[in-house]
């Protein structure tokens, strides 16, 4: 059973089918906060994305884009498989300090 029926308030996404090298898994659908800008960004510089972890509850910050990824939860908290990170066109901007 996927992770989303088992947890269901942790996952109100729902779960996105991947297909990873060694078969095909369901894993949770991150919530998406916010669009991280750097303000006068330089040629180093890449957008973030903040998330809602469906996994530990906190809140997690990666390079933005869709797609699977590895959580980033605190090592007492991790628990196996990666989270989903949807395709989202209209969300909050956050600059970084
Ligand atoms: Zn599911
Ligand atoms: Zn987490």
């Amino acid at each position: 059973m996927c992770f989303c029926k088992n947890n269901p308030s942790a996952a109100p996404f729902g779960c996105q089918l991947v297909h990873y090298a060694d078969g095909d898994r369901e894993i949770p659908v991150a919530s998406v906060v916010a669009r991280l800008k750097t303000r006068n960004p330089g040629p180093s510089d890449h957008d973030g994305v903040e998330i809602d972890c469906p996994k530990c509850g906190e809140r997690h910050k990666h390079g933005w884009g869709a797609g699977p990824r590895t959580p980033h939860c605190k090592p007492e908290n991790r628990t196996p498989g990666d989270y989903y990170i949807p395709e989202i066109s209209d969300v909050a901007i956050k600059y970084r300090k």
